[in-house]
Formats: structure tokens, C-alpha cells, sequence
């Protein structure tokens, strides 16, 4: 383990931990998923325990999932994206070392990188992946891809990243979705080879939009053709006014009424597509969900935001779930949180109903010590290899 440094900034990364991985040769297994059991413990030290721990412990905020923004800078600019603003500096390291002790004195053991692209700073990734891995945490690293070079590969598996979600919505470039698949498709081949012997998996994010109905097909079948997952959200307007955002208006992603049928037969598709056994993320019932969601017609759901998952911004501040970035309301800090069921829950009523949230609606979805048993059942009958099926 490195060792701690005195000024609170991150110690430096140690590379290569496991030195036999770097070689280009075949390797034993590749292709092959086959988890060890230090792999499965983590996935349940990660997931199944904080669980347990949020269930049992007093008091109502107990973080499972923690998103952590580095940056909130991006290298591209799809035109549906608020989720970024160039002029905000990223997270200082000692900033990021103190989030990661926090959450580790707390029930949270899963942590997704957010930005912005997260990529932006490579090195300062890579200290904070070995930091947080050394800790215990299950990491996400959510990317575009346009900076997942081989070394940067190699750097954040070795140092022990659990999932790479690599967010494409085009195969080609098109108007306002620059994230794309052919642009980065030799990352993506060496990120799917490597997948196996160091032990993450992979998945590709899709955002539904209007002029990405043909791309959203081709690039499940390619997911499908490389045996990973995909995960779709459906895309959405921003839920607060956000002053930075720049495409309100004629916004070429944005889904009319007239283009719901159309958005439709490609739910439907892929739904045939999950009963047929492509890996997907989102079950059956979430797909068919977003007909609802595209009409205005979603129903009230258990949104665990502020209590099970908690956003930390780049300035250290606390905010229930990523809608709700730039929202004003004092939620607290690194440290000191100040989440109160009473306001949560007068707040959900309103942005629940417009809210399609994907992480914050898995973990109300699966909240419930019913499916949470149903799933380790799934799980342990096929001996833990790899995440089999949704929590439907
Ligand atoms: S790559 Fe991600 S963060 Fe950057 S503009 Fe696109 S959606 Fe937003
Ligand atoms: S419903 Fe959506 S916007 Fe509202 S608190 Fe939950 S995740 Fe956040």
C-alpha cells in the first residue's frame, strides 16, 4: 500500500501492481470471465454489506453509492449535456483524499467518478482509483473514451477499477453527439481484451435521443458481438434551469411528441432484444418505463437519493443525486451532511414524477430485502461469475 502523505494531497499511484498483466502475449483465460474470490468479495463487500449495514444502523443517510465529481469540465459537447462547465476548476487532491476517508467512515463502499469527463487529468485518476481501491471501494469510472488510451488502461485496471462505463451514443459522429464509437473503437478493443484477465467489465452507456434511433441499435449489436452490456437512459431536459447550459433551443437531441412512436418500436426492439439474452442493465419494465417517462406520465417511485446515494460536487459539497447539481440548497459538506428526510421527501414530490434518474431508480428498485435476496440467490447459482441479469 502507499504510503500516507503528510500534506493530505494523494500518494503517488503504485505501477504496475500486478507487472505479469502487461504483457501483450495471450494470457491464460482471456475471453473468459472468471472471477476470483477476491473479485467476488469486493463486489459484495461493495454492494451486499453496505446493504445490510443502511438497513440495520439508525438514522436515515447511509450512502451505498457516492458519485464523486473530479471535473466538471468536458472534452466535447453533446448538445443534451449539462453536466458540464468548462470555466469550474476540478477537484484539489486533498479535497478528493478527504471525501474518499469520509465515505470510508461510512456505510458506502461504491464509488463512481463523475464529471465533466473524468479523464481530463489521467494521473490524478489514476492516485485517486489506487487510494480508493486500496480502501476497499468498488469503483466506476464513466468516460467518453476520447482520452482511454492503452496506458491509461492499464493504469486504472491494475490499480483496480470494477466497471468501465464508456458512454457512445453514435457510431459516427452526428449533430450535437459527439461521443461516438468509431473515434475510440481501438480503445474499445484493447478495454474489452483486457477486460478478462485483470477482472472489470465493461458496458456501453447509450443516451435515446431523437437522431440517434438507427445508432442506438448498431451499437447494442456491437456491445452484443463483444459480449457486454449496455445501459440506455432516455434523454431528457435539464430538471433545473441551468445558466450555463447553451442548446435549450433547437436542440437536434431533444425527443417531440411526433418522434414517440418512432422511439417506441426501438424500446420495443430492444426489449425483444433483453428476452433474447443480450447482457442490458436496465430490466424489462425500466425499458417499457420510458414510454411513460416520454409522456409525462411516470409514476411516483422510491427515490433513495440523500439517503442511499449522495452526490459530492468538485467543491466539496453535498447534493442528493446529479440532477441536483446546481441546485442552492445547503445539503452540507464533506463531513458534515446535512440531509433531512422531511425536506427530501417534500422535494421528491415534485421532481419524481420527472426524474428518470437510472442509478437512483435501480437502487429504489432494488431497496427491498426481498430482491436483494432474490438476486445473491441468482448470483451464487451460477457461482458469482459476472452479473447475471437485472434485479426484475
Ligand atoms: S461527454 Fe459526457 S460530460 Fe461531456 S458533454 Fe458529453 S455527456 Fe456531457
Ligand atoms: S427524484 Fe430524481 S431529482 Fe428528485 S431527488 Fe430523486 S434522483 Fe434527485
Amino acid at each position: 500500500m502507499a504510503p500516507a502523505t503528510a500534506n493530505g494531497r494523494l500518494p503517488e499511484a503504485v505501477f504496475p501492481h500486478r507487472p505479469e498483466l502487461l504483457t501483450h502475449d495471450p494470457w491464460p483465460g482471456d475471453g473468459q470471465r472468471h472471477w476470483t474470490p477476491r473479485q467476488i468479495y469486493r463486489a459484495m463487500h461493495g454492494w451486499a454489506f453496505p446493504y445490510v449495514k443502511s438497513r440495520v444502523l439508525p438514522g436515515d443517510f447511509h450512502p451505498i453509492v457516492a458519485y464523486l465529481f473530479t471535473e466538471y469540465k468536458c472534452n466535447l459537447d453533446c448538445h443534451y449535456c449539462y453536466s458540464f462547465d468548462n470555466r469550474v476548476k476540478g477537484m484539489s487532491e486533498e479535497l478528493a483524499r478527504g471525501s474518499i476517508d469520509w465515505l470510508h467512515d461510512s456505510t458506502c463502499r461504491v464509488l463512481a467518478l463523475m464529471g465533466g469527463e473524468v479523464l481530463l487529468r489521467p494521473k490524478f485518476v489514476h492516485k485517486l482509483v489506487d487510494y480508493a481501491a486500496n480502501k476497499g471501494f468498488w469503483i466506476y469510472v464513466p468516460t467518453n473514451g476520447r482520452l482511454l488510451q492503452p496506458h491509461v488502461i492499464d493504469w486504472l485496471a491494475d490499480a483496480g477499477v470494477s466497471t468501465f462505463n464508456l458512454a457512445v451514443d453514435a457510431v459516427d459522429e452526428k449533430p450535437g453527439l459527439p461521443k461516438a464509437f468509431n473515434p475510440i473503437r481501438p480503445y474499445f478493443d484493447y478495454l474489452v481484451k483486457k477486460q478478462y484477465r485483470y477482472g472489470y467489465t465493461v458496458f456501453l452507456n447509450i443516451n435515446i435521443c431523437r437522431n440517434n434511433l438507427d445508432d442506438v441499435k448498431q451499437l447494442t449489436e456491437i456491445a452484443h458481438a463483444n459480449a457486454i452490456s449496455t445501459d440506455y437512459h432516455i434523454n431528457e431536459m435539464p430538471l433545473l434551469e441551468q445558466s450555463h447550459f447553451k442548446h435549450l433551443e433547437n436542440n437536434p437531441t431533444y425527443i417531440r411528441q411526433e418522434d414517440q412512436a418512432a422511439v417506441d418500436e426501438v424500446l420495443d426492439w430492444l426489449i425483444d432484444k433483453q428476452q433474447s439474452g443480450y447482457g442490458m442493465t436496465n430490466s424489462v419494465e425500466r425499458l417499457a418505463q420510458m414510454k411513460q417517462f416520454m409522456r409525462g406520465e411516470l409514476e411516483p417511485w422510491n427515490c433513495r437519493a440523500g439517503q442511499n446515494t449522495v452526490i459530492i460536487r468538485v467543491d466539496g459539497t453535498l447534493a442528493p443525486c446529479f440532477p441536483m447539481y446546481s441546485a442552492t440548497y445547503d445539503w452540507g459538506a464533506v463531513g458534515s451532511p446535512k440531509f433531512e428526510t422531511a425536506q427530501l421527501r417534500q422535494m421528491k414530490q415534485s421532481c419524481e414524477r420527472h426524474c428518470f434518474s437510472t442509478l437512483n431508480h435501480i437502487v429504489g428498485y432494488c431497496y427491498n430485502d426481498r430482491r436483494v435476496i432474490h438476486w445473491l440467490l441468482k448470483q451464487a447459482r451460477h457461482g458469482f461469475q459476472g452479473i447475471r441479469g437485472n434485479f426484475e
